[in-house]
Order: structure tokens, then C-alpha cells, then sequence
């Protein structure tokens, strides 16, 4: 099966948002979301289609910029510039999207669904059967369709992609290519860039284009930065728009609503909810999961050209390494030149092999964990200390990710570890990882999650099964913060379908 346009995947161009204006604003609905990523995006679609009044405010820019480079995505679609860092045990990365449509304007658009035993895994501690595999079936069942998600295609998947799969299959292990939700991707390879063609189906292009055409007002350029109370119930939100290109702060920005979601995602929620003036409980901030790992790069004779193809069209099982997930990887040549560099390699050899490189990124379900706070200059504090066993599991998922690259094809290998350098196998990969600690690691994260996590307990959770606040009436959330664990997999549509539950929810309390 292929999808063709018009097999029922919904995909129009993005929608009207407003952006930054000096003069101040106040508006009124029944609903305020705050961020339009996954969570938010699936919240207002489905409370709009019930005639639900819902403003949504976003901080980021009201149209897509992309160019295809990183600094232009970093200063326009990456919260806080793409600077954001975790510290505790070492230095890590950490990636969130900003802009009408979140994250899914420069992710991958991988489309997994959370594992039945994750999901089953949290009905006895929420008592709720809510999120159960076998109530979650048709979300996912339906969102599959509606997303247009597709295993990647031979003729768009590119050798970055090819390569992996054949070292998957001559090793005989699970795996293959990739379910995508891209349903008119040409393989381009540029998704961390934004998707130029209208390939991908990021949620500007589907949950947000049919929220606007029921009724929902989009305001961007608007940081929102409290929470109004009265009586103890939400009564709407404030913030102030900013110009997307000189910072310059514009006018207040007011909605009053009796219902107010937070769906900033998994560092911008637990940020928000710090700085605001009501305590909504110890555990804000608490319990950050983000699936980190590192790359495993290999370099063959033949040419691969990475840039051609979809973007992570490809995975694998580590056999004995369960939540442990390997998938397809690429970089951006001058990022690719700084990893060779460490090799002794210059700028004009780096070049010279940027045709023949591969990578295949390895991320763990995480049981390590950290905390978000909020410096007083409103960014992020972001802490996270990884348990050994974290760290041998990304060792082991790198030298499982040189067994498939040299067995699909590639000459030798690297990876950005200090103390590594080249490498010709799988054992010897293994033997140099073996003495490194993390901070010899150059590490990555881009899947922020369960910190404002759902329970029953107000001490270690911050909203109930159903997304209500414990401490304020009228205030839910409803993104990747409020996972009861990690998910071991790709997170958006995860996002998307437990934000679908919370607005049906909303919808039946009335
Ligand atoms: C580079 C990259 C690649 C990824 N690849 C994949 C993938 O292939 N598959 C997958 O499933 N997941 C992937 N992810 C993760 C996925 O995109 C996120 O898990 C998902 O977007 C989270 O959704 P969310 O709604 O929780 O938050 P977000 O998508 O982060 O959306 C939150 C929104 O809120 C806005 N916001 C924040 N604070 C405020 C405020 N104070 N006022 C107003 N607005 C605010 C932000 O600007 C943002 O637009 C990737 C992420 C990145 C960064
Ligand atoms: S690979 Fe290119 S065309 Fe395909 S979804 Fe990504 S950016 Fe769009």
C-alpha cells in the first residue's frame, strides 16, 4: 500500500496565525491553550470541532521560516535559540521546536506507537483505564490515517537509509524502515530544517489548519508568562508579544477563559509553570525523561550522500537491549567536519569523504532523570545525572549500531567519543567505549518528557489522569510533559493522542 493525495490524510497548507503588534490585547474564549506543538495543536482541533471557543497563544513565529541551515532554524524554530543544555553528570544538548506547529516543524516525523506494556504499565498507578493499549488502539488507528504515517518508501529512502536496512536484515535482526508521518515526502533529507515541499505531516498542516477553519484564533509572537487565578480557578493568561526578528517587546496580550491548557512541551511547561505567581506543587519540574544517546558514524568506499533521502528512514532491535533504539542519522556538513576533525582529518579531506559517511543514532529509554527550573532570567535550569547502567546501554546500542553499519556496507567507522578515533569493528569499538565515562560522550537529546507528570498523588504529580491540575480548577495540561514514564519510542504521536483523550475529556465534564 502507498499513500496517494486524496487517500484520506489531511494535509492543507498552514494556517492564518496573527503575529506581533505594539498595541495591547484582550480577548476572550472558552478555552486558552498556551503552545502549539503536538499536544496543544491535537487539544484544539478536537475541542474546536465541538464548537469550543479556543485562543491559542505561541511564542514563536506566526509563519514558518525555514532556510536550509542550522542557524536559521536555530533562531527561529528551536526553543530558547537551541541553546538549551542539561547539566549534572556531563553536558547534554537538549532540542525543542518554537513555532505554530512545535516541534514537528523540524523533527523527523517518526510515528511510533508507545509500546502496549508502557501504556498498560501505567493503568494501576493512575486507576484509570484511559490511556490502556486497548483504548489507545483506535487514537492511534485513527491518527495513522489522518497523518497519512507510512513505512518509508525504496524510492524516496535514499543509501543512508538502504544501507542500515540491509545491515539489519544480514544480521537478521528486528528492524527495517521507518513509519513516518510524511505522506508526500520526496526525500530531501532536510526535516530538521523544516520541510520546504509539504511533505511532512507536522500539525500546521493538519490539527491547526482545521482548528482555525472552526473558529480558533492563532496568536504568535506571544510569550505568555502567567496563569490568572480566581477563587482557586483558572480564569485565563497573560503575555506579551515580541517582534520574531529584533526581540523588541510589543503589546500585553489577555485572554480570559474559565478553561486554560498548557501545552508547552516538556522543558516549556515545567519553565512556564515555574515562573508563574501560583504553586501548582512539588513535583513541577520533576522526573525529566529524554531519551539521550549518541551517534555511531560509519565511512564507506561507495557513495552514500546522506543529504539525499528521507531523514531517519530506518531502525533496528538490539538484540538482549530491550528500550534500546537505533535509528538512521545524518549531519549537517559543518557538524560532520568538527566530529572528523578529532581523527586528525582537515577540512579539505572531510569534504572529500562527506559523500561517504552513514549514521545511525542510538537513543535509550531512559531510566536516569533529571529536573527543570527556571533561571530568573526565564530560561531553562535544566539538571540530569545519568545512572551507569543508562551509560552502558548507549555503549551497547553504539556497538550493535557498528555491527549493522559494517554489515551493510561500511569501510570503517567513528563516533563523537573522546579517546575513540577510527575503528575497523564492532569489538574494537567496544573495547575503546569500554574505559570512557560520559563526559568523554558528545550526547544528544531531543524527546523532553514527564516533568509535570499525571497521577494521583499531588506530592510527585501535577495533574490528575484526565489533565486537571491537582492544585487549580479549570487548569490541565496536555503534552509530553505529563507522561508517567519515559516511552522508549518517538513521542509525538504519543503527544497528539493523549492530548485528543484530555480535549474529549474536557468536552464530556462540559
Ligand atoms: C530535532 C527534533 C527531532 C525530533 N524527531 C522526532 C521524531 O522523528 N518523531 C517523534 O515522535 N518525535 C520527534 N521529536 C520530538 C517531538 O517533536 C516532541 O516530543 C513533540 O514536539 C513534543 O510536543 P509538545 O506538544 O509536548 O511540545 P512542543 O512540540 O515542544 O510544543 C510546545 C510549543 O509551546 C511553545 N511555548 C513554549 N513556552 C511558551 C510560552 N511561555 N508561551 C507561549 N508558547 C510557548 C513553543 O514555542 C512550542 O511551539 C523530535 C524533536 C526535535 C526537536
Ligand atoms: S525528507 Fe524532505 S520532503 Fe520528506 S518530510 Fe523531510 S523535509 Fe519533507
Amino acid at each position: 500500500m502507498r499513500w496517494q493525495p486524496g487517500d484520506g490524510f489531511f494535509w492543507r497548507p498552514e494556517p492564518r496565525a496573527e503575529a506581533f503588534r505594539t498595541d495591547d490585547l484582550e480577548l476572550e474564549a472558552d478555552v486558552v491553550i498556551v503552545g502549539t506543538g503536538p499536544g496543544g495543536a491535537a487539544a484544539a482541533r478536537t475541542l474546536a470541532d465541538s464548537g469550543v471557543r479556543v485562543v491559542m497563544l505561541e511564542e514563536g513565529p506566526a509563519k514558518e521560516r525555514f532556510r536550509p541551515n542550522q542557524s536559521t532554524v536555530m533562531r527561529y524554530h528551536m526553543q530558547e535559540g537551541g541553546a538549551m543544555v542539561a547539566t549534572g553528570s556531563t553536558y547534554m544538548p537538549i532540542a525543542a521546536g518554537r513555532g505554530v506547529g512545535g516541534g514537528t516543524l523540524i523533527n523527523s516525523a517518526i510515528a511510533w506507537r508507545c509500546p502496549d506494556e508502557v501504556l498498560d504499565g501505567w493503568t494501576a498507578p493512575l486507576q484509570d483505564h484511559r490511556y490502556s493499549s486497548a483504548n489507545m488502539r483506535p487514537v492511534y488507528d485513527w491518527l495513522w490515517e489522518y497523518l497519512g504515517v507510512w513505512e518509508t518508501r525504496p524510492e524516496i529512502s535514499g543509501e543512508n537509509n538502504d544501507l542500515v536496512v540491509r545491515g539489519v536484515r544480514a544480521l537478521g535482526w528486528e528492524g527495517g524502515y521507518l513509519s513516518r508521518y510524511t505522506p508526500q515526502c520526496i526525500g530531501c533529507g532536510t526535516c530538521f530544517y523544516g520541510c520546504g515541499t509539504g511533505g511532512k505531516a507536522s500539525v500546521n498542516h493538519n490539527f491547526l489548519v482545521e482548528a482555525v477553519e472552526n473558529g480558533v484564533r492563532i496568536q504568535a509572537d506571544t510569550k505568555v508568562d502567567d496563569v490568572l487565578v480566581t477563587g482557586g480557578r483558572a480564569a485565563g493568561v497573560v503575555g506579551r508579544m515580541f517582534h520574531p526578528e529584533t526581540g523588541e517587546a510589543g503589546g500585553r496580550v489577555t485572554v480570559r477563559a474559565p478553561k486554560v491548557i498548557v501545552a508547552a512541551g516538556g522543558i516549556g511547561t515545567p519553565r512556564f509553570l515555574k515562573g508563574i505567581s501560583t504553586d501548582l506543587g512539588p513535583a513541577v519540574g520533576v522526573g525529566l525523561h529524554t531519551h539521550p544517546g549518541n551517534a555511531v558514524f560509519g565511512v564507506c568506499k561507495h557513495e552514500v550522500n546522506w543529504w539525499k533521502g528521507a531523514t531517519q528512514g530506518a531502525w533496528c532491535h538490539v538484540p538482549g537491549f530491550p528500550g534500546v533504539l537505533p535509528h538512521t542519522s545524518s549531519l549537517p556538513p559543518e557538524v560532520a567536519m568538527l566530529s572528523l576533525a578529532p581523527l586528525g582529518i582537515g577540512a579539505a579531506e572531510a569534504i572529500r569523504l562527506m559523500p561517504h559517511l552513514v549514521g545511525l543514532l542510538v537513543m535509550i529509554s531512559d531510566a536516569s532523570s533529571g529536573t527543570v527550573g527556571r533561571w530568573p532570567d526565564g530560561r531553562a535550569n535544566i539538571g540530569y545525572d545519568f545512572l551507569p547502567s543508562d551509560v552502558d546501554r548507549i555503549k551497547a546500542g553504539m556497538v550493535a549500531g557498528a555491527r549493522v553499519l559494517l554489515a551493510g556496507g561500511a569501510d570503517w567507522l567513528f563516533c563523537a567519543v573522546s579517546g575513540v578515533g577510527r575503528v575497523s569493528s564492532a569489538e574494537e569499538l567496544e573495547a575503546r567505549l569500554a574505559p570512557a565515562t560520559i563526559r568523554d560522550f558528545t550526547l544528544y537529546a531531543s524527546h523532553p518528557m514527564s516533568t509535570c507528570r499525571m497521577g494521583l498523588d499531588p506530592n510527585t504529580s501535577v495533574v490528575r489522569p484526565d489533565g486537571r491540575a491537582h492544585a487549580v480548577e479549570g487548569l490541565y495540561l496536555a503534552d509530553s510533559s505529563i507522561f508517567p514514564s519515559s516511552l522508549g519510542v518517538n513521542p509525538s504521536i504519543t503527544t497528539m493522542a493523549m492530548s485528543t483523550v484530555i480535549a474529549q475529556g474536557i468536552l464530556s465534564s462540559g
